[in-house]
């Protein structure tokens, strides 16, 4: 997949803006953070030394700096945050000061007690965040301490969401005999917003060439990612891979050995890439974690292996005789590392398997369980 798909333009973005996005250019710290020496407490600014009695020549506030230096007989009162005044090196925090008419008592002080030093969190020219960083709130926090309003990041990836099946049925709507509730365009919507995209479109279409080959064309038009679900298969009624050779869209790859996803569909028409997710709602959420998800970071510039690691199996699991399996599982932290379990019978139509399951544990190929106690590569979801 990696080849096929090449990361989209970087834009400037407000950081009000920013949450969720990736970042397409490194930030380098121009200055020390704290950019001045500065109170940790509330006190007195001295120069460090015996226990003494001094007079107080000066204040110095957060934002509002001392005027008159220190010397040895001489301290400014302090407030956290304000600049340590020239000439002193120590602040006394005020419940150890003494207060005299005219002068205040400290005890003994050594240099750098309760001063926070320029660049002690971050020091000017330093690598703060990496180009293909997520931006949470702690990387939004640094980015504005170094003064930054705006941060170039990957577009978010368009996403068309299209579902096929003359059974489906608006959530709301009455079910009428033989007819479902669609609960792929929800799955797949939110989950292409989870991992950063914006939909753009969502369609429903029957089971008919015409229709389904309209849908996906306007879908090309429009999106970097179309994710279509369902009529992938070589059934009489499957319409997709035809209309998707109509249109032009070349074929990378169709079928493949996972449980539950066998018939998924991924190929592309110059940027734009199409997935053909199978129409069981398990498969579907599972196959567009496992590779539209990874394609949706990809054209972010994000790692996409950043969501994979490996977890302790609290439960046997069956082995798939031919095909990788990925089940939905609990996860927890415990202190030998991450554990999971499945979260219930695993068919790719019990939809409510996918409840509660942090992870995709993914279970090797071949005859025979997976012992509990194993160590499985997982896939975090969310
Ligand atoms: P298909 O891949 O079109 O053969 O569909 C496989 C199974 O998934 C069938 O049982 C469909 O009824 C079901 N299915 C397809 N699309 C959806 C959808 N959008 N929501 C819920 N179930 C679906
Ligand atoms: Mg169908």
């Amino acid at each position: 997949m990696e080849g096929a798909v090449e990361p989209l333009a970087a834009e400037p973005i407000a950081l009000d803006q920013a949450l969720g996005r990736v970042l397409a250019e490194p930030v380098v710290a121009a200055e020390d953070r704290p950019p001045f020496a500065s109170s940790a407490m509330d006190g007195v600014a001295v120069v460090s030394g015996p226990e003494r009695t001094l007079a107080i020549v000066d204040e110095a506030r957060a934002g509002h700096p001392a005027s008159v230096p220190v010397a040895s007989g001489s301290a400014v009162t302090i407030s956290t945050g304000a600049p340590i005044p020239s000439g002193a090196d120590a602040v006394v925090p005020i419940e150890r000061v003494r207060v005299f008419d005219g002068g205040v008592r400290v005890p003994a002080t050594r240099p750098g007690a309760n001063v926070r030093g320029a660049g002690e969190d971050v020091k000017a020219g330093e690598l703060v965040l990496r180009a293909g960083a997520a931006l949470g709130p702690a990387e939004l926090a640094v980015s504005a301490s170094l003064g930054r309003a705006a941060l170039r990041c990957r577009a978010r990836p368009r996403v068309a969401v299209i579902v096929t099946g003359d059974e489906l049925v608006t959530p709301g709507d009455a079910a009428g005999a033989g007819q479902i509730y669609d609960s792929n365009t929800p799955a797949i919507a939110a989950a292409a917003e989870r991992s950063g995209a914006e939909v753009i479109s969502r369609a429903r279409v029957r089971d008919d060439r015409r229709a389904t080959t309209d849908a996906i064309a306007a879908a090309l038009e429009a999106a970097d990612v179309v994710c279509i679900s369902g009529g992938v298969s070589v059934g009489e009624h499957d319409h997709v891979k035809p209309a998707l050779t109509e249109l032009g869209v070349e074929e990378i790859f169709w079928r493949v050995q996972l449980k539950p996803g066998k018939p998924t569909w991924f190929g592309r028409r110059s940027a734009t890439l199409v997935f053909g997710l199978p129409g069981n709602p398990v498969s579907a959420i599972v196959t567009f974690h496992l590779f539209a998800r990874r394609a949706l970071r990809l054209l972010q510039g994000a790692q996409p292996d950043d969501v994979r690691t490996t977890a302790t199996l609290d439960a046997p699991v069956d082995r798939a005789r031919a095909r990788v399996q990925a089940v939905r599982c609990r996860l927890t932290a415990a202190r030998d590392g991450w554990h999971v379990t499945p979260t219930k019978a695993q068919g790719s139509h019990v939809l409510t398997s996918m409840l509660g399951a942090g992870a995709l544990a993914l279970i090797p190929a071949g005859e025979g369980s997976v012992a509990a106690g194993a160590s499985v590569d997982i896939e975090l979801i969310g």
